[in-house]
């Protein structure tokens, strides 16, 4: 254990003791970003963003730019833990195109230099850094009433041509029979040749926004839908960059772990997740790791139809299995907009549900296949490793991570044992940084939790330093 805190000075202990400490309670993780912004105003940026560089930042981040993230790495390394970039940008409000830019631009430079003297990079990756929250809400529930209503997707297990007719004329959405059949023959696998469209054909190929291809119909059916032609121009640039981060990650062999968000912009981004993965995560390689929200009560369905799906179409899987982090904001908007809320009921029920899709997709595994469990949750990590050995995996399959400066103790045991595990590292300009850390602790208690336990390890390691009179 003592290894976790080999390349830590005493002073650094204390440091991380108290901050811990600070970080564990809900007082300052309920005010702290209130008081973050009052110290932006009373004592400027510079002064600020210094004060919370020494403190926090130095902790729980791998500073602002990719030499400090380059150099946080090669210290995990010498541990055997592997380091996930983790650039911080919060979701856009306002279509800006210089920012937008410098996103794409750092996202571009900081895949290359991870993956310059390496053969292998982790990046994580939040598409709504490039496109508005307004704008991919629009496209995502356009994307839900296309497969959820007019496919059906949780309904009948199989559909046929003429339930989409029923489904376009409840939405009052005009068509040629030409449309109607193509639309149809494009959802089927190549083997089908009935008239019927199983679930996971549905699930697999039901992009209302396909990514490759260019589809006249499916352009005025978005339009149909509630999407604006503003909203298909800027989402048509937001694709074209998209493609080249993930087309420069497969050169390069970068892994994208795309960012799992709010449910009501998720489902679009679960679309273009799945439609980039059935592209690159091909071969013997791994490109897209899209995370999958255990707290949804949809994904009780949705991991085994991914699963399924990943077998018809011969593509590697890729599943970065999460709780979910936006549970309260879900809560209140379900409550205020008088739908049912998303989230399961209880964190009992998340528990189950994350443990029993863990181990489906396990029982699942092919040998190109990969899952990352990202999770401080002792109980799920014990579960993986008893299921990491009934299954015979190896090593590559099978992939943990954590947040950084969270659960370092998870993170050590792991390492030490000789699975794979990871270390989110968020870098990037302070002042978006400790929201998001922020934000990370508001939600999970756990966490705070498992600080304490934590706590626990550094109380001693400092108590058995300085009984040993070291104090460097
Ligand atoms: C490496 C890594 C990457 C991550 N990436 C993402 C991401 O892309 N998107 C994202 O949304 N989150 C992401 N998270 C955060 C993650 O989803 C969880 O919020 C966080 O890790 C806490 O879950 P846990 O499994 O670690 O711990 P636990 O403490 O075991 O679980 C806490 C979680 O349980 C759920 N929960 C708590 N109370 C209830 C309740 N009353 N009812 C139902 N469910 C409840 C919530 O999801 C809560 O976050 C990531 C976390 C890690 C470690």
């Amino acid at each position: 254990m003592r290894a976790i805190f080999a390349s830590d000075s005493t002073f650094m202990l204390v440091k991380k003791l108290l901050i811990y400490r600070m970080m564990s309670s809900n007082m300052f993780i309920n005010h702290a970003l209130t008081g973050m912004n009052m110290a932006y105003r009373v004592m400027g940026k510079t002064l600020t963003n210094f004060i919370i560089n020494k403190t926090a930042g130095e902790v729980f981040t791998s500073g602002e730019t990719l030499q400090s993230l380059n150099a946080d790495i090669k210290v995990l390394e010498q541990r055997k833990i592997g380091g996930v970039a983790n650039y911080v940008v919060e979701g856009l409000h306002e279509m800006h195109e210089p920012t937008i830019q410098k996103v794409y631009d750092d996202l571009i430079d900081g895949i290359k230099s991870l993956t310059e003297d390496n053969k292998e990079g982790h990046y994580a990756i939040k598409l709504t850094s490039m496109i508005t929250i307004g704008i991919t809400t629009r496209l995502s529930k356009a994307q839900g009433v296309f497969l959820e209503d007019i496919l059906d997707l949780w309904g009948k297990e199989y559909i046929t041509a003429e339930d989409i007719r029923s489904g376009f004329k409840k939405h009052n959405i005009s068509h040629t029979e030409e449309e109607l059949s193509q639309l149809a023959a494009s959802l089927k696998f190549a083997d089908n040749n009935s008239d019927q469209i199983s679930r996971v054909e549905r699930y697999a190929n039901g992009h209302l926004f396909p990514l490759f291809s260019n589809n006249p119909f499916l352009k005025r059916l978005q339009l149909s839908l509630g999407v604006t032609q503003s909203d298909q121009t800027i989402f048509a640039t937001f694709i074209r960059r998209v493609v080249d981060i993930t087309t420069l990650s497969h050169q390069r062999n970068c892994l994208l772990y795309v960012d799992a968000e709010q449910s009501y912009i998720q489902r679009i981004l679960d679309s273009i997740a799945h439609q980039l993965t059935h592209k690159f995560n091909r071969g013997d390689k791994v490109i897209i790791m899209n995370g999958f929200q255990q707290y949804l009560k949809r994904m009780e369905r949705q991991v085994p139809l991914e699963i399924e799906a990943s077998k018809k179409l011969g593509y590697n899987l890729g599943i970065k299995l999460i709780r979910g982090a936006y549970m309260s904001e879900e809560r209140r908007l379900a409550k205020e907009q008088g739908y049912e809320s998303p989230i399961q009921e209880t964190i009992e029920d998340t528990h189950r549900n994350y443990n029993k899709n863990m181990a489906l997709i396990f029982a699942n595994l092919r040998p190109n296949d990969k899952i990352f469990l990202g999770s401080h949750n002792q109980e799920s990590c014990e579960l993986a490793k008893k299921l990491f050995v009934q299954h015979n995996l190896a090593h590559k399959q099978v992939n943990f991570g954590q947040l950084k400066a969270f659960s370092d103790q998870i993170t050590g045991v792991l390492s030490a044992e000789g699975y794979n595990v990871y270390k989110y590292l968020p870098y990037g300009p302070t002042e978006t940084v400790m929201p998001y850390l922020v934000r990370r602790g508001q939600e999970s208690k756990q966490v705070l939790r498992e600080q304490r336990f934590q706590n626990e390890y550094l109380k001693a390691e400092i108590k058995r330093r300085l009984t040993l009179g070291n104090y460097a």
